[in-house]
């Protein structure tokens, strides 16, 4: 499937909104407060975004894991359905722009929508086009047992299992491999 610029964007943007959430209670919040969403904003560079608030925090958490539900759905049908709830609930005004030197591309927020509802929009959408494109599979929590981050599937075969192959792709085989060591010593 052809992924544009600024769909992969988006798509970097809500995989690494929903693995800022705290995976138990030991690991702190990525977003922890307002200056936390202010940097995740500015690293991901979401445009139109006025002064921040305890409000706009909250309301990305929540967006954060209805997000997190999308990559845990078991099948297109759920996942569109939450799709749909997301954006519905953010509300859209699609416009073709060429802010800041991109190409034209289209962006689905309402203008002046608050950073929930822009972020759920615009990633929202970005997911909805997996689904038109009978690719919802490739949206994915890691498999290794001690994480469960999300991440987006772009390998040809659709074979990728953990989020990071170094990371904990790694950490899996050396626990199989000391498992069969284990075994093999009897
Ligand atoms: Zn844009
Ligand atoms: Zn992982």
């Amino acid at each position: 499937m052809l992924i544009t610029h600024d769909t992969r964007c988006a798509l970097d943007t809500v995989v690494d909104l929903v693995n800022t959430a705290p995976e138990d209670d030991a690991t702190p919040d990525g977003l922890a407060d307002v200056a936390a969403l202010e940097a995740f904003v500015r690293d991901h560079k979401v445009s139109e975004v006025g002064v921040l608030t305890e409000f706009d925090l909250a309301a990305v958490r929540t967006i954060r894991g209805r997000f997190a539900a999308v990559f845990a759905a078991p099948d297109a049908r759920s996942a569109a359905t939450m799709i749909n709830e997301l954006i519905a609930a953010a509300g859209t005004t699609p416009r073709l722009t060429d802010h800041d030197g991109y190409d034209w591309h289209v962006h689905y927020f309402a203008p002046g929508a608050s950073v929930a509802d822009h972020l759920a929009a615009d990633c929202g959408m970005a997911l909805a086009f997996f689904v038109v494109a009978g690719e919802q599979e490739r949206l994915r929590r890691c498999e290794a047992p001690d994480c469960r981050h999300a991440f987006v599937d772009l390998s040809r075969n659709r074979s990728r299992r953990y989020c990071d192959s170094r990371t904990c792709g790694n950490r899996l085989h050396v626990a199989a491999y000391r498992a069969r060591r284990k075994e093999a010593a009897g």
